[in-house]
């Protein structure tokens, strides 16, 4: 699940650039239009970086990206504080956390937890 939440973490950096790229006059990629050469490149880039990723963590990834939560999904969670609506989360979400054996999600705002480096350490 480790491996897991870093790639998905990865696909959403990955994924915010593209964003801010489309924005910056890029055509969009589902649109209409014929693929550029440099839209290609990076469509083949962000298939290889999903190819690890399960296929349920993947849907609920893109999922919340269509939903409100479009900009950060995937938020760490910091000394027990989800880093995407900054409330603290309870003892029983970083246990789950730790333990690392399924998708958790903040109690708050619904955004996909992964464990911030410090209480990475410290378990
Ligand atoms: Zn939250």
């Amino acid at each position: 699940m480790k491996k897991q939440m870093s790639l998905l973490s990865k696909l959403q950096s990955f994924d915010s650039q593209m964003d801010a790229m489309y924005k910056s006059g890029l055509p969009d990629p589902n649109g209409p239009r014929k693929l550029t050469k440099k839209q290609k490149l990076l469509a083949s880039e962000r298939e290889s970086l999903t190819q690890g990723i399960r296929k349920h963590l993947l849907r609920t990834y893109e999922r919340m990206r269509e939903s409100r939560l479009k900009s950060n999904p995937v938020v760490p969670a910091i000394n027990e504080v989800c880093q995407g609506c900054y409330m603290v989360v309870t003892k029983s979400v970083i246990v789950d956390l730790r333990k690392g054996k399924k998708l958790v999600v903040c109690e708050h705002c619904g955004r996909i937890l992964f464990l911030g480096d410090r209480d990475a350490d410290s378990s």
